[in-house]
């Protein structure tokens, strides 16, 4: 694919498959939700050429980690000129852990002061926005309507 050759990355066929897995969800996947659903493809693939591939894709700037509550990491494609490429904030819903895009112009304009930022170079501000997914708000209010206890960690 000629966006991966123009940031000076061997094109291989798992590469591709995982690049391609990649760019068609917008669900932010896990390592290894990629691999379940890359293998399907190509059944001699290992999850750490999986780990190893998005390590190569991350470090050439063509996927994004997207940093949440998460214990996994969570990935998605980085691409010029569509929505996924945009740069964008994330919804996470602390329950269910879901992850859903954020596109908020107000969020894009925000600035670090620069007193602040303690010398970095500022790239990006990405924002976390934390809360109960509307599935979930249906689950903790119960059928009945009464409210269940819901345990905190
Ligand atoms: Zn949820
Ligand atoms: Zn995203």
């Amino acid at each position: 694919m000629a966006l991966l050759r123009a940031r000076g990355l061997a094109v291989t066929e798992q590469r591709l498959a995982i690049f391609a897995a990649l760019a068609a969800s917008r669900d932010h996947p896990t390592a290894e939700q990629l691999f379940l659903a890359v293998r399907e493809k190509l059944p001699n693939l290992s999850l750490a050429t999986v780990y190893k591939n998005l390590e190569a894709l991350r470090a050439a700037g063509a996927v994004s980690d997207v940093n949440t509550l998460h214990e996994q990491g969570r990935y998605e494609a980085a691409l010029p000129g569509t929505g996924a490429g945009r740069p964008h904030h994330h919804l996470v819903c602390v329950s269910c852990k879901k992850v859903i895009d954020l596109h908020d112009a107000r969020l894009d304009a925000l600035r670090v002061s620069p007193q602040e930022t303690q010398g970095f170079e500022v790239r990006a501000v990405r924002v976390q926005v934390e809360g109960i997914c509307p599935a979930c708000r249906a689950r903790a209010k119960g059928p009945s309507g009464s409210r269940k206890p819901v345990s905190r960690r």
